[in-house]
Parts: structure tokens; C-alpha cells; sequence
């Protein structure tokens, strides 16, 4: 463990002095694109191996194959599995190999494009990202995340580029769940939470311009998100899908390996050890913002931190985000697993550390438990009971 991390702190020293990855070399989007991008296709290799998860490789037999047969492609498709694990990475570069195949093409959700960013980075192939939801970036990014094939967070690796082609077809998004959207929508408006404290006070002039991305797409978010899901297809879901899929993106290459994820994600890290697939990323994310929201408040006395947490407990609840834990699936959680999940998000090398004050085991495990509880700042008691209430709201006795 303490190799893969060290190894990825050099490389993340060199790309981020070295080397930006702001951007997919190509990106095309609209309404069934993919069925008139063969020849895109064609331009990158002639012997693709296609890489997805079991739905998204039967999705390709109808969408993606016949693309690629009317180029004259010789293609192969394997599966990552059940993660995008050292043990799936291995057997996805053997049958690259085997197929002799001279390009990558990714399909499906974060953890399938992450594989196949990742299996193309080690062999040197160009990549093709075709998302097929709204639930992550991960189309976009120059980094990949490997789990345990338990589902637990292992480390993430920062790539040389970005995919050479990215295939936004809404056609194909339109077809995924609900509930990977609204997660998407909460992986993206972590950005500004998280940016803003890690990079906030940044002199770069890319990194200030990575964290105002970051408050436009929550804005953007916050005004269109219902109407998006509430009528899949129309224009202000496209807006939405261009959010959570492109934008989030763009302040990720913009920001670099320096403009650091904070707490929602060291959550969400320390969680996948406890809860493994009970949920997906962004719901697990959009949890880990209330919980860094609680922290500033409770640890930092962070009164906008209250507000902007109350705020989002009404974005959520209009749009389906998970509040607590037991939203998670983890209602039932013991002590033992809560401490455990708070210990891994709070180790050594956690991002968690960004947080402009320190954090305690104790204090990171009541706020994992207290996102939903109300703001009780002294101000807000002292308002009371000067009207003569007491903190249940019932009249006090004379
Ligand atoms: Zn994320």
C-alpha cells in the first residue's frame, strides 16, 4: 500500500509541474451520434477491444458493434467484473493483448470507464469513452480509481491525458436509471464544496478558474435539476447530463491534481470499506458534502457552513439525494463499522486533511451521524428563548 501511494504522490509531483490534462482530445455529443461516428472510430485503431460492465456490453451488441462492423473493425469486448480492480485491470490487459487490439473503446459507468482509461494508460492505447449515464465525470477525466474487488477505495491514478474521443450520445444516457443522475448531480456539486476549501485561496490563474467553474455548475445545477428529471430527453436534461458529464470534467483538468477533492470524498472513501456496492458514488459523495458541512460547523463554528448544509437538505429532498446513513442502506450500521469507516477516511494520506483545521475520530463520527439535525447555534437558542420558547418549540411555563 505504502508504495502504490508513494509512487502516486511522485506522479501526481510530475504531471501537475509538468504536464496538463484539461481536455478529451475530441467530444461529441447529440441525440444518437454514436451510430455516425464509425469513421471517428476508425481514425484511432483498427482492432478495439470493448470494455463495459455486463449491461453496457449487451447495450454495445446493439448500439456500438454495428458501428464498428460497417468500418470493418475486428473488435473483442470483456468485462471489468464486478470493480475496477488490480485483479480486473490484469485480465482486461491480457485480453487486450491476446486480441492484438490497438485501441481501447469504454463503455458504461464511472468504474467501466475508469477501467478502460486505466487498462489503455498502461498499454500505451488511444481510448474512447462512451458513458452511458449521468453519474460521473469519469468520460472526461485524466484519472482513474481502483478499488478492492469488495468495492473497497484503494488509491486513484492520474493519467497522461484525458480519452482521445469522448461520445456523449443522449440517446444512450436517456436510457440509464433515474437515481444515476441525481447521483451525478451530487458528485458534481461537490466540486464547489470541496474546491472552494481545498483551492479557495489560490493565486493560480487555472485553479481560480477550475473553483469558479465549480460555483457556476452548483448553480446551474441547483435552478435545473428537477425540471431535468422530471422530463427526461428535454432540453434542460441535455443542460443537466452537459453538467454532471462535460462541466464537472472541465474543472477537473482545469484544476489539476492540485485543486483537491476534500472531505465529501475522503467520506465516501471510508464508507466503500464498510458498505461496499449498497450505493453508488455520487450518492455516497452527496452524503460526505453534508458530513464535511457539519464538520465546519461543529468543528470550526462555520455558521455559513450551517446554512449552506440546510440549504442542500432541501435541493436533496427536492431531487432525491440521500441524507443520513440509513438513506445509504446503512441504517443498521454498528459502532465498530462507523468508527471503521471514519478511520479510514480520516487516515494519513486522506484528503480530509485539507480542511483548514484538524478533525478528531469522535467529532468525524457525530458528524457522520448528525447530517439532518438542525442548526442549534447559540444565536439561534438565545432568539428563542428570549420569546420564551424552549429548544422543542413549546412555550415555556411562566
Ligand atoms: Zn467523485
Amino acid at each position: 500500500m505504502t508504495n502504490q501511494f508513494t509512487e502516486k504522490l511522485s506522479t501526481q509531483a510530475s504531471t501537475s509541474l509538468l504536464s496538463l490534462a484539461i481536455s478529451p482530445a475530441r467530444v461529441i455529443r447529440g441525440c444518437g451520434v454514436l451510430q455516425r461516428l464509425g469513421e471517428a472510430i476508425a481514425h484511432l485503431g483498427k482492432r478495439p477491444l470493448i470494455v463495459g460492465g455486463d449491461r453496457t456490453l449487451a447495450m454495445s451488441e446493439t448500439h456500438l458493434q454495428p458501428v464498428l462492423e460497417q468500418q470493418q473493425l475486428e473488435f473483442a469486448q470483456a468485462s471489468y467484473g464486478t470493480d475496477c480492480s488490480e485483479a480486473s485491470l490484469k485480465y482486461l490487459r491480457k485480453a487486450a493483448k491476446e486480441h492484438q487490439a490497438d485501441m481501447i473503446i469504454g463503455i458504461g459507468g464511472g468504474k467501466a470507464l475508469d477501467t478502460a482509461k486505466l487498462v489503455a494508460h498502461q498499454l500505451q492505447l488511444p481510448v474512447v469513452t462512451i458513458p452511458t449515464s449521468g453519474a460521473t465525470c469519469a468520460a472526461w477525466t485524466a484519472l482513474s480509481n481502483v478499488y478492492s474487488e469488495q468495492g473497497a477505495f484503494l488509491y486513484d491514478v492520474p493519467l497522461d491525458t484525458c480519452p482521445d474521443l469522448l461520445i456523449l450520445d443522449y440517446d444512450i444516457v436517456k436510457t440509464a436509471p433515474e437515481y444515476t443522475l441525481v447521483a451525478g448531480i451530487g458528485d458534481a456539486i461537490a466540486k464547489w464544496y470541496e474546491a472552494s476549501v481545498s483551492s479557495g485561496d489560490s493565486e493560480q490563474t487555472l485553479i481560480i478558474a477550475a473553483v469558479q467553474q465549480a460555483r457556476v455548475l452548483r448553480d446551474i445545477l441547483f435552478q435545473k435539476s428537477a425540471m431535468a428529471l422530471k422530463q427526461p430527453g428535454s432540453e434542460a436534461w441535455r443542460e443537466v447530463v452537459d453538467a454532471t458529464v462535460l462541466l464537472a470534467g472541465v474543472i477537473g483538468g482545469l484544476g489539476g491534481a492540485q485543486c483537491r477533492t476534500v472531505a465529501a470524498h475522503a467520506v465516501h472513501n471510508g464508507l466503500t470499506h464498510v458498505c461496499g456496492g449498497k450505493s453508488i458514488h455520487g450518492e455516497k459523495v452527496s452524503y460526505g458534502i453534508l458530513v464535511q458541512l457539519r464538520l465546519e460547523e461543529m468543528v470550526a463554528g462555520n455558521k455559513l457552513a450551517a446554512a449552506a448544509r440546510q440549504q442542500l437538505l432541501k435541493f436533496y429532498t427536492e431531487i432525491g439525494l440521500p441524507q443520513k446513513l440509513a438513506d445509504l442502506g446503512l441504517g443498521n450500521i454498528t459502532l465498530q463499522e462507523l468508527q471503521t469507516a471514519a478511520q479510514i477516511s480520516l487516515a494519513p494520506h486522506s484528503d480530509i486533511h485539507r480542511l483548514p483545521f484538524q478533525v478528531a475520530l469522535e467529532q468525524l463520527m457525530a458528524a457522520m451521524v448528525s447530517t439532518t439535525a438542525p442548526i442549534e447555534t447559540k444565536e439561534t437558542i438565545n432568539i428563542l428563548s428570549t420569546r420564551g420558547i424552549n429548544k422543542e418549540g413549546e412555550e415555556a411555563q411562566e
